[in-house]
């Protein structure tokens, strides 16, 4: 059962910190409820107050911004997954957010909950580090911007402060000859591992290249070497396998965590088939974007 509760239900962020205060401290701000409401149910936590972000109408919601994309933190999954702007932009988060859980919880379920939450075995937050996503959050004490690497320091880990609400997620626009592709491995409901390769092309040669993991180590993480190994690739021939390989041998040193889902090594070998596809696909796309 779930332990009683009282709601506040504010109408902007000045009314939420106000319902925060007054709960001094002992209340937890709540947007689709998917994780929060089961980590209560399951006794691990519980509150005062809750303070239901979703009457905001600051937080919720997809606009394009110069090619890129803002989209509030309590949009949900379902919203992203539907929104003609993210296709447009950035086809790869749509996929992404297409293979999150199921429809019940993508209906439900919010990106700034994801982030903010910091489950290590999500998908989100590793195509946004790979994107170089900027994350708005705004508390009593003023507003501030920061990164997934910067946010995200720990399982269930951020650097969010207790009375701080993520505002929205700001997606930069693609590159010309940019291309970027996320995909992950799951056995049970959450993903097990998964790679985000993001790369510019330019005259058929890879120019440059960032290479982010999920569900593999601790946190989300950028993997310079593999990226590295891809720059200066041609896009077209026998030298991207060379460069592929090269990439998937610097995975096998990361720090890769055992868990449910199998051993460390399993789990670095996870990360090479993946990477090998993903980086063909981001490839692919920055090629029909040269
Ligand atoms: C069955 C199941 C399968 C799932 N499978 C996947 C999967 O495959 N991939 C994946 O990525 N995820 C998966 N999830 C997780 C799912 O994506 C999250 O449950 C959802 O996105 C969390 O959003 P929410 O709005 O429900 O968060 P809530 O439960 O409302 O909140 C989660 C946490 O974030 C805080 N919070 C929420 N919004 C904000 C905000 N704007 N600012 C500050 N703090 C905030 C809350 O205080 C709480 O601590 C799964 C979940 C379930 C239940």
């Amino acid at each position: 059962m779930i332990p009683r509760f009282r709601l506040a239900r504010p109408a902007t962020l000045d009314e939420a910190f106000a319902a925060f205060e007054a709960a001094n401290g002992d209340a937890a701000y709540v947007a689709g409820g998917t994780e929060l409401l089961q980590v209560m149910k399951m006794g691990f936590a519980q509150f005062d107050t809750l303070v239901d972000l979703k009457g905001i109408p600051e937080l919720h919601g997809i606009e394009g911004d110069g090619g890129g994309l803002r989209i509030g933190a309590t949009t949900t999954h379902r919203e992203i997954e539907r929104s003609p702007a993210v296709a447009d932009a950035f086809p790869a988060l749509v996929g992404l957010v297409r293979s999150v859980a199921n429809t019940r919880v993508r209906s439900t379920g919010t990106l700034g909950g994801n982030l903010a939450f910091a489950e290590p075995h999500s998908d989100p937050a590793t195509l946004l580090l790979a994107s170089d996503a900027v994350l708005e959050l705004a508390g009593p004490a003023g507003r501030r911007e920061t990164t997934v690497s910067e946010f995200v320091v720990g399982p269930l880990s951020t650097t969010r402060e207790p009375d701080e609400v993520l505002v929205r997620v700001r997606i930069p626009a693609a590159k010309p000859g940019e291309g970027r592709a996320y995909a992950k491995l799951a056995f049970f409901e959450r993903p097990a591992a998964s790679v985000a390769v993001r790369v510019t092309v330019d005259g058929g040669v890879v120019r440059s290249a960032t290479v982010a993991v999920g569900s593999l180590t601790e946190v989300p993480e950028l993997v310079p070497d593999a990226a590295a190994a891809l720059v200066g690739a041609d896009a077209g021939d026998g030298a991207l396998n060379e460069a592929i390989a090269g990439g998937i041998a610097t995975l096998g040193s990361l720090d890769a965590v055992e868990d449910l889902n199998g051993s460390a090594d399993y789990k670095r070998h996870l990360a090479g088939v993946l990477f090998a596809s993903t980086a063909r696909a981001a490839i692919a796309e920055a090629v029909g974007h040269d």
